[in-house]
């Protein structure tokens, strides 16, 4: 067997040292049966609904625990059997649902064993103290904190060692990760005042508060759950559009994103530039050297280009070395002058490349077309149209002799 499983054994041997070795065990009377069925049941409902996050193998479990004023009101031996009922109908539904892990009988004898002894250290701080936070102005409500984090600190401890034990965490950094950063203040303070409400109303029998009390962090959490869950989602959904619409060489929005954009821009009024700009006599630069190198080109195309973008405007990689650029709210002028810093730019540099285990500089040069409009539903020329004229005006260029911008005002004809 090995030191981790050893471990987890060990807890729950202790576990059962402490709830039957104790003299103060408690009797098995009505308010205790009571308060043992109903938090039993409230936890099993609760369980369905816990926040859960995985570490290596482990998975740590974020529902609001009510082991602290439980442990408090019903002693070591109350508790354990409170951690036997619950932790035992949890390992029987997932054997049911078949979402229990192999060690899944293990893992349920630690979890007895964990939480019966950080229920107990809560119960002797929490006599050993009361006298003396009693007399204090909110000593009761402050007392509950420090036992709650006292003994949420055990229970993580010991997941800590185990984790440790199975190599599921192997450096410092890791432990005090789980120990420290995975529980913030705010989860204390929920905890510890759930907790410090509850033992109240469990000592003047208050059954229809203690539901109340259980109901409303039930439903609390439910919409917290679910609010995460749909963030989640949301979360995901946005990645994968944005995989969707990028294109993978160059980070530029893609095509298919492209086309969303002209739809969405048809109606939009704005006076709009569409710039075409293909790289010239690429092919010569993939048959000189190779692939990837051209590659590199293609890379540097886009970031030149990139640079020379201002406030709205969209660039997209439409083809294989063809870029088209909306340039937004600005005058045709301003276009022009914004095109020609990137002819600029283009002629004096060059880029580096590998080939064949040297580093080599690549001087290219790149051909535009130009259509300026504007976009307005109803009207003759649509982004599309808009779009194929840009490439026309863009053919123009390299019949022209390349490295040039070719450009039409449809606002001026
Ligand atoms: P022009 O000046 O008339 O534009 O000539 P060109 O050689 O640039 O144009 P052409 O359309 O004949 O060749 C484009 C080449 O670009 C063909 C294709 O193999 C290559 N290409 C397309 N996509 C990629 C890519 O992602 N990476 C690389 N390295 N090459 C690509
Ligand atoms: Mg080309
Ligand atoms: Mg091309």
């Amino acid at each position: 067997m090995s030191k981790a499983r050893l471990f987890d054994l060990s807890l729950f041997a202790g576990s059962l040292a402490i709830a039957f070795g104790a003299r103060h065990a408690v009797v098995l009377d009505p308010a205790y049966l009571k308060a043992l069925i109903l938090c039993w049941a409230f936890s099993s409902f609760y369980f369905q609904l816990r926040i859960v996050t995985r570490s290596g193998n482990s998975t740590i479990d974020y529902a609001i625990s009510y082991t602290s004023s439980f442990g408090i009101f019903a002693g070591p031996l109350g508790t354990f059997w409170l951690e036997v009922l619950y932790r035992f109908t949890v390992f029987f539904y997932k054997k049911k649902t078949k979402t229990a892990d192999p060690g899944e009988f293990l893992d349920t004898l630690y979890n007895i064993g964990s939480f019966t002894l950080g229920g107990s250290a809560g119960y002797y701080l929490y006599t050993l103290l009361y006298p003396y936070a009693a007399k204090l102005p909110l000593g009761y409500w402050l007392l509950f904190f420090l036992v709650v984090c006292v003994t949420t600190f055990l229970s993580s401890g010991f997941l800590v060692i185990t984790c440790a034990l199975s190599g599921d965490i192997t450096t410092r950094k890791e432990a005090m990760n789980l120990l420290l950063h995975s529980r913030n203040l705010l989860d204390f303070s929920k905890v510890a005042l759930s907790n410090a409400l509850l033992l109240r109303l469990l000592q003047m029998g208050k059954w229809e508060m203690l539901i109340a009390l259980f109901l409303l962090n039930y439903i609390v959490s439910i919409s917290f759950y679910s609010k995460s869950q749909s963030a989640r989602h949301k979360f995901e959904r946005d990645k994968f559009e944005q995989m969707a619409y990028r294109d993978f060489l160059t980070g530029t929005f893609n095509r298919a994103h492209m086309d969303k954009m002209m739809k969405e821009l048809n109606h939009s009024g704005e006076h709009i530039g569409i710039l075409v700009a293909d790289i010239d006599r690429f092919k010569k630069i993939n048959d000189t050297y190779n692939h990837a190198v051209g590659d590199r080109v293609i890379t540097h195309f886009a970031h030149t280009l990139q640079a020379h973008m201002q406030d709205e405007d969209i660039l997209f990689r439409s083809g294989g070395e063809e870029f088209t650029m909306f340039l937004r709210h600005k005058s045709f002028g301003e276009c022009r002058t914004q095109i020609q810093g990137i002819l600029d730019t283009i002629a004096g540099h060059s880029t580096t490349a590998e080939y064949e285990d040297q580093w080599i500089n690549v001087v290219y040069t790149a051909s535009f077309g130009l259509y300026y409009y504007q976009a307005a539903p109803g009207q003759k020329t649509s982004m599309e149209k808009a779009y194929v004229y840009a490439d026309q005006l863009l053919l123009e260029s390299k019949k022209l002799g390349r490295n040039r911008l070719r450009y039409t005002n449809e606002l001026e004809v």
